[in-house]
Parts: structure tokens; C-alpha cells; sequence
């Protein structure tokens, strides 16, 4: 069963989903309540400025100033604040760390619950019931298609983010990143990572 693919209806969902969306847009329009420059730039901003590419930023500040860590696993929400990221269904947000014995993997079985001002839109299959279900069914199993297999003997803790809390991970560090700058760093995170599908890449990987 891929993850990538709904197992249903895999294009009739989407298709269904975008016409509702461009029915809402064309009413919406219509009546005068939004301009399409207001739509066309809200895409914008999530798709440009609002991304993983925050979460990445967050991560790298937590692997190089221990106290800012603590202090994102405490209040995920404050800490982000602090760099000025946040907003939008991620009022309340709580950061899982993974160490050597622990890994987090997030999910939201309900629906698509995920922390937008740090990572963006969802991915479509993080909406796919596929994932819904397998994510807690078979954390590993899910993660083997996304290419990584923690060793076994690693905890597995999965999260299921609802509309009032949502879930993200911190990612380990990778190994030979001693000396590298938080840029350099945040460059190694990458949306699954955050998710906890994937680790964060290794230096030699990118
Ligand atoms: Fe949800």
C-alpha cells in the first residue's frame, strides 16, 4: 500500500477537493468579500515564506544554543515566537526530541492538523487515510517507504496532532556538523525530518 498515493480514489479526491476550492473562490469573488490578488497572495506567502524552511531555522537555533532548546520543548509556541514565527494553526504547538533510544513520528488520524507557520501546508499524502492509519498501525512500515529504518531497538512514539495541539519533531543533530554554521545546519532539515518520517539528511547527502 503506498503512502503517496490515496488508495481509494487516488486523483478523484484531489479533483474533488479543487473544484470545492475554486466553487468557494468563484463565490467568494462573486460576492465581493475577497479579490483574487488577496487568495493569489495568501498561496503566496504559504508557499514562499511560510515553510519548512522555518522549521528548519528553529531546529538548527536548538542544536546550537542548549537553553533555546529547553525552552522549545517547554513552550513550543513562546520559543518560536522568540524568532518571530508563528501565527496561524499554530497557536498551540509542542516539539517531541528525538535521541538515540527515542524516535517521534507525527500524524493527525483525525483530519490534517499540522503546524503551518512552521512547516508550511501539509504534503497531500499527510492527508491520505494511508498515512492516517499506518502512521499508528505501523509506524515502521511507514517510514521504510520514506527510506529510513531506525535500528530496532529505538522506541517508536507516534503523536496524533488535533486542532488545539500540534506536534512536531525535533530531529538528532546529524553526526560531522560539529563546526557548522546554523544556516549550514538548517540546510540539513527537511520537511519529512520534521514530520519524523525521515531523520535529518547527513552532510554527505547534500
Ligand atoms: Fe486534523
Amino acid at each position: 500500500m503506498s503512502l503517496t498515493h490515496d488508495d481509494t480514489h487516488p486523483a478523484t479526491t484531489d479533483e474533488r477537493i479543487a473544484a470545492r476550492v475554486k466553487a468557494m473562490e468563484a463565490i467568494l469573488v462573486e460576492k465581493g468579500l475577497i479579490g483574487t490578488d488577496a487568495i493569489d497572495y495568501m498561496s503566496s506567502v504559504y508557499e514562499n515564506q511560510v515553510g519548512p524552511q522555518l522549521g528548519a531555522q528553529v531546529t538548527a537555533r536548538a542544536w546550537t544554543d542548549p537553553d533555546f532548546k529547553i525552552r522549545l520543548l517547554a513552550d513550543a509556541t513562546g520559543a518560536c515566537r522568540e524568532m518571530g514565527v508563528g501565527g496561524l494553526q499554530g497557536e498551540e504547538m509542542l516539539v517531541k526530541e528525538n535521541t538515540e533510544d527515542v524516535h517521534n513520528i507525527v500524524v493527525c488520524t483525525l483530519c490534517s492538523c499540522y503546524p503551518w507557520p512552521v512547516l508550511g501546508l501539509p504534503p497531500n499524502w499527510y492527508k491520505y487515510p494511508a498515512y492516517r492509519a499506518r502512521a499508528v498501525r505501523d509506524p515502521r512500515g511507514v517510514m521504510a517507504e520514506f527510506g529510513f529504518e531506525p535500528p530496532d531497538t529505538v522506541e517508536i512514539r507516534v503523536w496524533d496532532s488535533s486542532a488545539e495541539l500540534r506536534y512536531w519533531v525535533l530531529p538528532r543533530r546529524p553526526a560531522g556538523t560539529d563546526d557548522f554554521t546554523e544556516e549550514q545546519l538548517a540546510a540539513l532539515v527537511t520537511r519529512d525530518s520534521l514530520i519524523g518520517v525521515t531523520a535529518a539528511l547527513s552532510p554527505a547527502a547534500v
